[in-house]
């Protein structure tokens, strides 16, 4: 943590005040150390109460702060604020003990924010369901290609409380905002924000559809610039209308399609803006090819487009978002390349975790050999079989919740081959890539777009893309 001026935005005074960090982990730790620097009395309250959990507690019992491990449940007496992970929902007892007292819960997001997040630069806010970090890291590397000084933050790489504290300087800060994050960010103020796209996601967590869109919503209140929405997904666009944002700030969309005024899209192969220019009735202005997008699936197109969007809000100039956007490779695991072996092309996208993330990878191929499974998480798999049967050569199935997506096979595509491979064990992958290979054929794709989480079988979605690069080596040895 650096010596950036430390003020809460109430003029609230920190010495001495009782807070309550709820969780010890990413945000909770470093949230925990920050408020206790600024003379906080500081509790943490944590449900576990394992090893991992009593080495860390120790490490901040040693600075003088308080920890309960085995009850995150109880509100500590005397708690005038909770801070708490992000990832906690709001139903717990904790919160409704809070709530009864008047007490104020600010996740990790709001309480950077308050301590310094209008002072330490602007921040263009990304959410949706799928290509938030994507969309975050294209962002930072137009603004880069500008000469800004920036950084991609929030549920990516930095974290928001350190972007704001710390001793670099940034001009603007291109922000990765979660749903839960959103959820206790109340106050938040962006400079511009998209929402993506919006696909039934967490509703475990929030309740509801209405509910997680409420909280992605909250990500253009207040906005000064531009309220960047997907014109293909309506939800988005309501969200924008719903929102109570800064005199002249602009809705603006994106599109695969022509754009219209106050939009940005593709026209021939090329991406344009038609909301940035002088006179957008009759203008547009060239921004970048779709070849210099990478890889230039279409949802990843309008990944660029959102982050075009926002760069220009910020006033970047168009050759910017060209260069940035051929300066940027994606992350692993989301639609990387991994070989070709006789003709057939194997593609890891482990990263689509969830049935919309899935259903855009199998749109960005013509005939496919899908590996998919894993957990469900509630999901339901009809649409997304239904959209995608006419691309399907092949289907192999692992994982734990792979009945439901055979279900829905049968139903939608009872012509297409199904291989299911009745296992969970680590080793499946192999099994999995070679009965993949007996189905295709040379010209098709073999994609790994699990439209499902990994932990049935793997570590993490890593792990399982992992696995399935091991496996495609194999092959080809
Ligand atoms: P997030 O940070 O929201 O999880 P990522 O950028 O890590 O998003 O991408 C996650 C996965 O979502 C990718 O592997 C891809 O399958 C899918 N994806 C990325 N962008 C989009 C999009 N705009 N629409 C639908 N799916 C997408």
């Amino acid at each position: 943590m650096g010596s950036g001026k430390v003020t809460d935005g109430q003029g609230l005074s920190w010495e001495g005040k009782h807070v309550t960090v709820a969780g010890l982990g990413v945000s909770g730790i470093p949230a925990a150390k920050v408020l206790h620097g600024l003379g906080a009395l500081v509790t943490v309250v944590n449900d576990g109460d394992d090893e991992r959990s009593r080495a860390q507690a120790a490490d901040l019992e040693a600075l003088g702060i308080t920890v309960r491990l085995g009850d995150g449940a109880t509100l500590p007496d005397g708690t005038e604020l909770i801070v708490t992970t992000p990832g906690w929902k709001p139903d717990k007892p904790l919160f409704t003990a809070a709530r009864a007292a008047g007490v104020e819960i600010w996740g990790d997001v709001e309480l950077a924010w308050r301590l310094r997040g209008p002072e330490a630069a602007p921040w263009l806010a990304v959410t949706g369901t799928n290509g938030k970090t994507t969309t975050v890291q294209m962002l930072a590397s137009i603004l880069k290609a500008g000469g800004l000084r920036t950084a991609a933050v929030g549920n990516i790489g930095v974290s928001v409380l350190d972007a704001v504290l710390g001793d670099e300087q940034y001009d603007v800060l291109a922000v990765e905002l979660s749903s839960y994050q959103l959820h206790w960010a109340p106050s938040l103020r962006a400079h511009s924000a998209a929402v993506l796209n919006l696909a039934p996601d967490h509703l475990d967590w929030h309740g509801s559809m209405e509910a997680y869109a409420a909280d992605k919503g909250r990500i253009y209140e207040g906005n000064r610039v531009a309220c960047v929405y997907n014109v293909a997904d309506k939800a988005t666009e309501d969200l924008v209308r719903e929102a109570d944002v800064e005199e002249g700030c602009r809705a603006i969309g994106f599109t695969l399609g022509s754009p219209g005024p106050s939009q940005l899209g593709v026209v021939d192969g090329i991406l344009v803006d038609r909301a940035f220019v002088e006179d957008r009735q009759r203008n547009a202005q060239e921004l970048a090819e779709v070849s210099d997008v990478n890889p230039p699936a279409p949802h990843n197109i309008a990944n660029a487009l959102a982050a075009a969007a926002l760069a220009r809000a910020f006033g970047v100039p168009a050759k910017a978002v060209r260069d940035g956007l051929r300066a940027f490779t994606p992350d692993a695991h989301r639609i990387a390349h991994v070989a070709d072996v006789d003709g057939v092309a194997y593609i890891d996208d482990s990263k689509a975790t969830n049935t919309h993330a899935a259903e855009a990878s199998l749109a960005a191929y013509e005939s496919i050999v899908w590996i998919a499974g894993g957990l469900a998480k509630g999901a339901t798999f009809d649409e997304l079989v239904a959209k995608s049967a006419k691309r399907l050569r092949g289907v192999v199935l692992i994982g734990a919740d792979r009945a439901l997506i055979a279900e829905a096979l049968a139903r939608h595509a009872p012509e297409v081959p199904v291989v299911d491979l009745d296992r969970t064990d680590t080793g499946a992958m192999l099994a999995a890539v070679q009965e993949a290979q007996r189905l295709a054929a040379a010209g098709d794709t073999v994609l790994l777009a699990p439209a499902c989480a990994s932990m049935d079988m793997f570590a993490n979605y890593n792990k399982r893309g992992d696995a399935f690069a091991q496996a495609v080596r194999e092959l080809g040895a």
